[in-house]
Parts: structure tokens; C-alpha cells; sequence
């Protein structure tokens, strides 16, 4: 995709700040972190949903982030837990249509919240739950 800003930072067409890079996956800096330490990853191919990325790539994904997030860990930068999150779609909150793993460092006092604004009541009981379920499993 030619105006894809995560394609161009792969093709070296735009500049970032790189922490990993492989064959599959390739790991940088977010441009707009929430806390320092705060990193996306990204597969090499162009997809803009999650749901297109192949199940190899996406398990490449989340072993890289694990494995970034352990180097956070032991480094000086301050990681008492993380968020690693994937907002997919823009209803979602996806702002660069290149799916990509946030891998976000949180600490004591950092003053974030990830939050939804409460439970769906009408979605809450078990007979809600069980009829949920089933319309997602029966897709699996
Ligand atoms: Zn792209």
C-alpha cells in the first residue's frame, strides 16, 4: 500500500527508531508513546485487519512482543506491568491502517487508565453469555 506510513517505514522511505526486525515481523518505536519503552509490532506484509494476517505471522508477532517486553523489563525503564493491545479498525481506535501490537509499559502513578466506560448490562447474564458464545463458536 503506497501511502501506508508502517509500509514506508519497512521500505526505509520513512525514518524509525527500530528495536527488532526479521523476516516476519519488525518492532519500532511508537511515534506518540504512552509511556517511555512504549513499542509496535508490526508484520512485514501489508494488512489492514487483523483478521487478514496469516495465523503464523500473527503468532510471530506475539512471541516478539513477549520477548521485547522481557528486554523492557530488564532494562532501566520503568515497567512494573504492560498493555499489550491491538486496536483494529478505526471504530476501535486503529489509527494507522497497518495492523500493529502496542507493547505499552505501564508503572505506579503514570496516570493512565485503559478503560471502557462500564459493562453492558443487556449482555451480562448467562443466558446472554451462552447465546454469545455460540453464535462466535459456531463460527470457529
Ligand atoms: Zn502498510
Amino acid at each position: 500500500m503506497n501511502n501506508c506510513i508502517f509500509c514506508k517505514i519497512l521500505n526505509g522511505e520513512a525514518d524509525a527508531s527500530f528495536v527488532y526486525k526479521s523476516e516476519k515481523v519488525t518492532a519500532f518505536m511508537d511515534l506518540n508513546p504512552i509511556n517511555k519503552g512504549h513499542v509496535l509490532v508490526i508484520p512485514n506484509e501489508h494488512h489492514e485487519r487483523f483478521s487478514t494476517v496469516n495465523s503464523d505471522m500473527v503468532g510471530e508477532m506475539f512471541k516478539v512482543a513477549q520477548n521485547i517486553l522481557k528486554a523492557i523489563e530488564k532494562s532501566d525503564i520503568p515497567c512494573e506491568g504492560a498493555n499489550l493491545f491491538l486496536s483494529d479498525g478505526e471504530i476501535a481506535g486503529q489509527e494507522v491502517p497497518h495492523s500493529h501490537l502496542h507493547i505499552a509499559p505501564r508503572f505506579t502513578g503514570d496516570g493512565h487508565r485503559m478503560g471502557f466506560s462500564g459493562t453492558d448490562p443487556d449482555e451480562s447474564s448467562r443466558d446472554k453469555l451462552n447465546e454469545t458464545a455460540k453464535l462466535i463458536a459456531d463460527k470457529l
